[in-house]
């Protein structure tokens, strides 16, 4: 699907990397691929791909979900989800607070969204191809009822950080050149507040893992590669944060008779020597039931038959694909003594065939037409 690189290999780290190599080999790359300080050409793409990398190496959760789908991770770049570190914002966070400690910014103060998730959902042929609905059955981190999200035990109320007193940050000014470095409060996490007596449901997670049924809706037309975002399914944030998006990835079936290109459906149609030659009326099957198909006198093999509008439904529009039916021109395997003798009758009245000379009408050729590749 893409040609990203790895970001383990961007980094040039190993997969069980600890949070302290994967930030010792970010800054020392970012201080070699600094536009700033580097003038090669492709530094600032290279500078971009590791800052790209360390964003989402360095935040666990996105972490784990890179592990586990790799660039085509929910909300990854892959599907244009994280944010480009030069497309606005603060270019460069990410890159300082390496440098200076590794605030997380994005976590202070205001809910973190939950994570998004995935479901592989396994559909037929024919599902895919005229839509249906179907319920999934997954779990979940959701907000915990008894506390909504806070963590605190019913009744107590989450206090005021001593340590960063509320702010979540710790502020220090460092010699030589009297800088501020800002880093994350290790008592409350950034939160800003400490639970004292945590939810007895939650254990002060403010989160508990569910059982959820949802009702899918399978548009017609969708193919493999198509995913269904179900915006608000995935996990409840942290601390009453909002829930992340619900992946569901089409796994579909093959089909006993057709094989799917794009919105055309193909069907190989075997005929035996007498059909082909003379010419038959043959019922096929269709995505709509059976049809008469009028194979002409001296059919090919490799001749392709058109069925319009018999193919797959676009997808969220009107119209459908056509079913395109590939003669094969069957030889029996084995004659009857009667058929053999017909044969031979029939061999006296023919020339023998020679090597084609026309290379266009190849079998591929044709199929390659018909599907308009
Ligand atoms: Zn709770
Ligand atoms: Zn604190």
């Amino acid at each position: 699907m893409s040609t990203k690189r790895d970001y383990y290999d961007v980094l040039g780290v190993q997969r069980n990397a600890s949070p302290e190599e994967l930030k010792k080999a970010f800054r020392r790359l970012a201080r070699q691929y600094h536009p700033d300080v580097n003038k090669e050409p492709d530094a600032e793409t290279k500078f971009k791909e590791i800052n790209e990398a360390y964003e989402v190496l360095s935040d666990s959760q996105k972490r784990a979900m890179y592990d586990r789908f790799g660039h085509a991770m929910p909300g990854g770049s892959g599907m244009g989800g994280a944010a480009d570190p030069f497309g606005g914002g603060d270019p460069f966070s990410t890159i300082f607070d390496a440098f200076f400690g590794g605030a997380q910014r994005s976590q202070r103060g205001g809910p973190v969204r939950g994570a998004d998730l995935r479901y592989s959902l396994r559909l037929s042929f024919e599902d895919a191809v005229f839509g249906a609905e179907k319920e999934i059955e997954y779990r979940r981190l959701e907000t915990c009822s008894a506390c909504r999200g806070t963590g605190a035990e019913p009744g107590t109320d989450p206090t005021r950080c001593p340590r960063c007193n509320g702010l979540g940050e710790i502020r220090q000014r460092i010699a030589p050149f009297n800088m501020v470095t800002v880093t994350t409060c290790d008592m409350c996490g950034g939160s800003g507040v400490i639970i004292p007596i945590p939810c007895r449901t939650c254990q002060g997670e403010g989160r508990v893992r569910q059982p959820k049924k949802i009702k899918v809706k399978i548009p017609a037309g969708v193919d493999s590669d198509s995913q269904i975002r179900i915006s608000g399914e995935g996990d409840a944030g942290p601390r009453g944060g909002p829930y992340g998006n619900l992946y569901v990835m089409l796994d579909i079936q093959p089909h006993q008779y057709f094989v799917r290109e794009g919105n055309n459906v193909v069907l190989e149609l075997r005929l035996n020597v007498a059909q082909a030659a003379l010419g038959d009326d043959v019922a096929v099957p269709t995505l709509d039931g059976e049809e008469t198909l009028r194979i002409p006198p001296a059919t090919q093999t490799g001749q392709v038959f058109r069925l319009r509008g018999k193919g797959v439904p676009y997808l969220r529009q009107n119209g459908r694909g056509d079913q395109v039916v590939v003669t094969r021109v069957v030889v029996p395997p084995r004659l009857t003594e009667q058929q053999r003798k017909l044969f031979q009758e029939l061999a006296k009245t023919m020339e023998p065939e020679r090597v084609s000379e026309d290379r266009d009408d190849s079998f591929f050729g044709r199929i390659k037409d018909a599907l308009g590749l």
